[in-house]
């Protein structure tokens, strides 16, 4: 089976990067391989489902770049299909004094990113946006929305096959050929042989990228976001979605209060070792993968640095009462009884043998490849972005 683009992944970025080739070139002959029965059955079918406004990043890295175009693609794609999303904007709550300081840095990244009409809030005027709510400050950025991003997957999984674009489910990839001028993707079913490689294996794209990379200076670690629903009764305590300020040692947002575009409360996600890649209940454990997430160099001096977060992430997970304790600083009248369980994600999070989570998100090329190795939050809102530049790597090969 002869292509020009095989895509490896078909999660929001593989198939963004997808739509995004056909777009520029009808004549490209394109096939993207999923291992499993269903496209965005992994991180972009089980995640926050927000809308990020580009407000955290730093400016001039690709998470704020991709992040604010990548932000008004999806808008205009999610216009053009009748995907349903709503823009209901977001508040920032600090809780304690030395969060005060990191508030401040979100604004001026927010401003120097370019998003209008950002508003600082008094304590008063938090409780205008949102009056359930605990804190000393906080800010308001009105551009933040919510989608669903399996159904988002799903229409550009339509799009591209329209365009001409082939989807092959249930193909898993084991395997790459590296020829002269070719490169052959074996799965467990068939080989298919292209001109040029784009991995968007997600939580296997190190695995992926290793098999034509031996000099690879990264691992995927697994960092299970668990949730909670809120009962329908007391859904009425969170108007749009509630973030704490994060904690910027870490890649991750913080446990929020997030509402969903067909209704309900998300309160979550927090952030512990997965025991296995695709690992979504707390017993899944695959010794091999825990075992290499634990004999990284870079991952033991993570965890020898944030042994006391880590821990506590950890006691969250199994304790209901803790995890509402974590909720109750942004919101004191949630009680243990108004939590339902609900899903899980797992994110996958590029860690160097040095010890540094990789903050931003990262593309290594080669000439036959191109690995999307670190595509962590906010890369659902960023796909569109992600692939238009992944597509213009892979036409300056031809
Ligand atoms: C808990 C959580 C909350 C998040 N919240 C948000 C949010 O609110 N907003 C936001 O923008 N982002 C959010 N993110 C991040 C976002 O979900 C991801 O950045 C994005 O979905 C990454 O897309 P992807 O295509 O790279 O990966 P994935 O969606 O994981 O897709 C990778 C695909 O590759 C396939 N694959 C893997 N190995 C193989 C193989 N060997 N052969 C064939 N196929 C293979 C997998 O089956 C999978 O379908 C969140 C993530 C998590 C986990």
């Amino acid at each position: 089976m002869q292509y020009d683009v095989i895509i490896v992944g078909g999660g929001a970025v593989g198939l963004a990067t997808a739509l995004q080739l056909t777009n520029q070139n009808p004549s490209l002959k394109v096939v993207l391989l999923e291992k499993e029965s269903v496209v965005a059955n992994h991180q972009t079918g089980n995640n926050s489902n927000v809308i990020h406004s580009g407000v955290y990043y730093k400016p001039g890295s690709l998470k704020a770049t991709n992040c604010i175009r990548g932000y008004t693609m999806l808008i205009d794609f999610c216009r053009k299909h009748n995907v349903p999303f709503d823009l209901c904007g977001k508040v920032i709550v600090a809780t304690s004094e030395s969060e005060l300081p990191f508030l401040n840095t979100i604004m001026e990244r927010g401003q120097l990113n370019g998003l209008q009409n950002l508003k600082k809030l008094t304590q008063g005027q938090l409780k205008e946006y949102e009056p359930h709510v605990a804190g000393i400050a906080g800010v308001h950025v009105p551009q933040t929305g919510i989608v669903d991003y399996r159904v988002v997957a799903e229409k550009y999984a339509e799009v591209f096959q329209k365009q001409g674009g082939e989807i092959k489910l249930g193909e898993k990839v084991i395997d790459v050929q590296l020829g002269k001028d070719s490169v052959v993707v074996v799965t467990q079913k068939a080989s298919y042989t292209g001109k040029i490689m784009v991995n968007c294996a997600g939580l296997y794209s190190d695995k992926i990228a290793a098999l034509t990379r031996r000099d690879l200076n990264i691992k995927i670690i697994p960092f299970r976001g668990e949730y909670y629903k809120l009962k329908k009764e007391k859904e009425y305590l969170v108007k749009t979605l509630i973030y704490p300020v994060p904690d910027p040692n870490f890649p991750f947002l913080g446990v929020h209060f997030t509402t969903m575009v067909g209704g309900g409360v998300e309160c979550g996600p927090n952030a512990v070792l997965a025991f296995k890649r695709e690992g979504y209940k707390k017993s899944d454990i695959n010794l091999a993968e825990l075992g290499e997430s634990l004999a990284w160099p870079g991952f033991r001096k993570v965890a020898s640095k944030y042994w006391r977060t880590g821990m506590g992430e950890m006691y969250r997970s199994f304790s209901k009462a803790a995890f509402t304790k974590a909720l109750q600083k942004l919101m004191p009248e949630i009680q243990e009884d108004d939590l339902i369980e609900g899903g899980a994600g797992v994110r996958a999070q590029a860690c160097d043998r040095e010890g540094g989570l990789v903050d931003d998100f990262l593309i290594l090329e080669d000439k036959q490849v191109i690995n999307v190795c670190n595509a962590p939050s906010p890369a659902a809102t960023s796909s569109l972005s992600i692939g238009e530049t992944v597509a213009n790597l892979v036409m300056k090969r031809f």
